[in-house]
């Protein structure tokens, strides 16, 4: 059984979001709290819960994430100067919404991948 999360409910237009592109499988929308000129989520519209439950059978909507990502990456204008994806995973990566996402950053230098912690 797959549990109701957050972002099914802007899957379903059950709470606002800026969606930039929606398909039967995927739908992307812009984060609430941009960490960069572009900052825009890309969800399986069925939730998956982290990158630890990824499955064989998920494999074709994982691909359309990153072809979803390409193409958005042109239309924001960031595809030529490049861009950053992440999945966060966890409690240790990160994650505060349990249904898999690709974030898409882009529109200015975002340095190194991890920042130093001493
Ligand atoms: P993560 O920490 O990888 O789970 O990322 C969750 C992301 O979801 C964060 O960057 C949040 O800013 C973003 N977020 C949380 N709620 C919303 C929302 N209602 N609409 C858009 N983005 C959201």
């Amino acid at each position: 059984m797959t549990t109701d999360t957050l972002f099914s409910k802007i899957v379903r237009g059950e709470i606002p979001a800026d969606i930039v592109y929606q398909d039967d499988t995927v739908t992307a929308f812009r984060d609430i709290a941009p960490q960069a000129p572009v900052h825009i989520l890309v969800i399986p519209n069925e939730p998956i819960a982290t990158a630890a439950d990824v499955e064989p059978r998920h494999e074709p909507v994982l691909g359309k994430l990153f072809t979803v990502a390409r193409q958005i990456a042109e239309s924001e204008g960031i595809a030529e100067n490049g861009y950053r994806l992440i999945v966060n995973c966890k409690e240790h990566g990160g994650q505060e919404v349990p249904h898999l996402h690709l974030h898409l950053l882009g529109g200015r230098p975002l340095g190194r991948m991890l920042a130093h912690q001493d």
